[in-house]
């Protein structure tokens, strides 16, 4: 069968060779101008970029640093709060009345990394880490417990934490003072 197509033209045979000839080049023009630039991308996981100590990443329950006791009270705010109702804790009552870390499980994988559980803990223990490199290949390797979910404090977390707890502390006892002082007030002109 013979073709019947016409003869390509001159220019379109250029085009066919100038074209991509002219993307190669701009590419190359492209890597030339990156070539001596700063650069971003780093040899992960034997390099890692320094991530904003504001990410809101894993979430970590501090215990004292040095001993590694509890400093959670096992009060339950942070479970209250929740919203997607992931943690998960079951106190336990020593023979003092006083609550300890019982059982205290976090399913990561419906966390939505609110941050709503560190605002509300009023020991300053619970904490979203500046960490995103976590994931699994199951769910079951999201939920965590206690031990997963333990790190010790440092000491700079540890005197950051005293240091808002007391003031804490003072603001209430101000208050108080405050209110007790306008009650007495009142009565005495009532
Ligand atoms: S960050 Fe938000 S969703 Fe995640 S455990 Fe805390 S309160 Fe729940
Ligand atoms: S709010 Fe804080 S102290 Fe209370 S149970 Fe949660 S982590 Fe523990």
């Amino acid at each position: 069968m013979s073709d019947h197509r016409p003869p390509e033209s001159f220019l379109r045979k250029l085009s066919k060779v100038f074209i991509p000839l002219w993307g190669i080049r701009a590419g190359l023009y492209l890597t030339a101008q990156h070539l001596f630039k700063r650069k971003f991308t780093v040899q992960y996981p034997e390099q890692r970029i320094e991530i904003d100590p504001s990410y809101r990443g894993k979430l970590s329950l501090l215990t004292e640093p040095g001993n590694n006791a509890d400093i959670c009270i096992s009060c339950q705010q942070c479970a209250k709060i929740c919203p997607v109702e992931c943690i998960h804790i079951i106190p336990t009552v020593d023979e003092k009345k006083k609550r300890h870390v019982g059982t205290f499980d976090v399913d990561l994988a419906k966390c939505l990394f609110c941050g709503l559980c560190e605002d509300i803990c009023p020991e300053f223990c619970i904490v979203l880490d500046p960490l995103y490199d976590y994931s699994s290949y199951s769910r079951d390797g999201l939920y965590l417990t206690v031990e997963g979910l333990s790190r010790n404090a440092d000491d700079e977390e540890w005197r950051a934490m005293r240091e808002v707890k007391e003031k804490k502390k003072r603001e209430a006892e101000a208050k108080k003072k405050a209110r007790e002082a306008a009650a007495a007030e009142k009565k005495k002109e009532g």
